[in-house]
């Protein structure tokens, strides 16, 4: 089991991604439950602020993961995998997963799908509270500059716009919410190795983490 944690933009899933298909891993997304969960609030007229609705909300979801690239995402059965990647419902995301109760929920299937076995698990909180005991656990990071241009690039290939001084504030607005929670926030927990991938292509980055799998058999 590899577990990849660190702020909004690094590129976590991209390599959780190629990772998962090297080594035969099932990629597990946490943050697309949270983006679920946000989809699911916003439609029922919940806001982010209302921690315990959306807590009961988040009893009446089921969340599956599909195949293909990008991985399909069901909420309730239904495809979501588009609707789920808007700039909003990341910060509604973002916003609905600071609550306790909202976490513990998340957390307890999350755990539920890692006692599975042979999982590639990625998101904020997956090395210090999800999965602290993986034998693997990995903080991947870069300047906010490098994240808000990779952000920005991976809008770019869907279609949407972003302005570079607009999404870097986003994003640091983002790193302060998540780091700044009191109920698990984004921290690097002890032992867990740091990957500064400043300069550092995907390939590189990815080699780097299969090596600390390999080396950790
Ligand atoms: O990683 P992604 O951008 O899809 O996550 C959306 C939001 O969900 C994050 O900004 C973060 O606040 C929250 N999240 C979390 N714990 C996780 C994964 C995501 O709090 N394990």
């Amino acid at each position: 089991m590899i577990a990849i944690d660190g702020p909004a933009g690094a590129g976590k899933s991209t390599v959780a991604k190629a990772v998962a298909k090297r080594l035969g891993l099932r990629f597990l997304d946490t943050g697309a439950m949270y983006r679920c969960l946000a989809l699911h609030c916003q439609r029922h007229g919940v806001t982010a602020e209302q921690g315990d609705d959306a807590a009961r909300l988040c009893e009446g979801i089921e969340i599956g993961f599909g195949e293909g690239e990008p991985q399909r995402v069901f909420l309730n059965g239904e495809d979501v995998t588009d609707a789920i990647r808007t700039p909003e419902i990341g910060d509604f995301a973002s916003a609905v997963s600071v609550h306790s109760p909202v976490r513990k929920l998340m957390v307890r299937q999350q755990q539920a799908i890692v006692a599975q076995g042979n999982v590639m698990l990625e998101g904020r909180d997956t090395t210090t509270v999800i999965a602290p005991e993986a034998p693997v656990r990995i903080y991947l990071t870069a300047s906010l500059d490098e994240r808000t241009r990779r952000r920005m690039h991976d809008f770019a290939s869907r279609g949407i716009v972003k302005d570079f001084e607009e999404l870097k504030a986003e994003i640091e607005e983002r790193d302060l919410r998540d780091s700044t929670r009191d109920d698990s926030p984004l921290k690097i927990g002890e032992g867990v190795t740091v990957i500064e991938s400043d300069g550092m292509s995907v390939d590189q980055v990815v080699d780097r983490v299969v090596a600390l799998a390999t080396a950790a058999k």
